[in-house]
């Protein structure tokens, strides 16, 4: 005989699926979820569902998005001649917390790492090498020297800075050094964060001060 229901049992092993939930959390998670009214278990199942179904990646820096190109890829206000190149998109929510950067992003989708089978092919470093050579355009003639701004006919700015703002850990280091050498011949000056984050920490999870300060003594590679 069954003490307890099977569909609980099955709501358990769904959220044990997630992150950081153990089974313990998992049963607690389904207690509250069964005390929810129903239109906010529906509300829920629907946000989870459009998450999946809605949620795209910027064509451009492949951050996630609902409409492409991202907010930031399209907006007027940004510094289009520094590019940060970050992890995953948690990691692009954490660096505009700081409210300091106004440059743009690329997101890799992941560190090389090849226990894990993940190599540079499996992350978007082919597109960022082509947004920055794609952003090499003819150096305008009729420019100042002060402000060599080299525009495009299609109104697109090169890319004058690479920022690596990779997790401070060995798969983030390689992966900084990888793309540091790959971007090496294209002209662009490529910096890497300071190192005020704590080794072996998570840039999602560093305070906003923290990562103000990585950002601004960030130094060549
Ligand atoms: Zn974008």
């Amino acid at each position: 005989m069954h003490l307890t229901s099977q569909t609980v049992d099955a709501l358990v092993d769904q959220l044990a699926k997630l992150p950081t939930i153990g089974r313990k959390t998992a049963a607690r998670l389904a207690a509250f979820i069964l005390k929810m009214p129903r239109e906010e278990v529906v509300e829920l199942a629907k946000a989870l569902v459009d998450a999946k179904d809605r949620v795209k990646e910027c064509s451009i820096c492949f951050n996630v998005t609902d409409n492409d190109p991202c907010p930031v890829c399209e907006s007027d206000r940004r510094d289009r001649s520094i590019v940060c190149v970050v992890e995953e998109p948690s990691d692009v929510l954490a660096l505009e917390r700081t409210g300091d950067f106004r440059g743009l992003y690329h997101v890799l989708g992941g560190v090389i790492s090849p226990l894990d089978g993940i190599g540079p092919d499996e992350l978007h470093i082919r597109e960022l090498v082509a947004r920055v050579v794609g952003s090499q355009g003819i150096q305008d003639p009729i420019q100042d020297g002060a402000k060599s701004e080299t525009i495009h006919s299609d109104g697109q700015v090169q890319i004058r800075e690479v920022i690596l703002a990779m997790n401070p850990n060995v798969e983030g280091d390689t992966t900084s050094y990888y793309v540091g050498q790959i971007l090496a011949p294209f002209g662009v000056s490529v910096t890497r964060i300071a190192r005020g984050l704590p080794i072996g920490g998570d840039l999602e999870f560093a305070d906003e001060a923290t990562l103000s300060r990585a950002l601004e003594g960030r130094s060549g590679m």
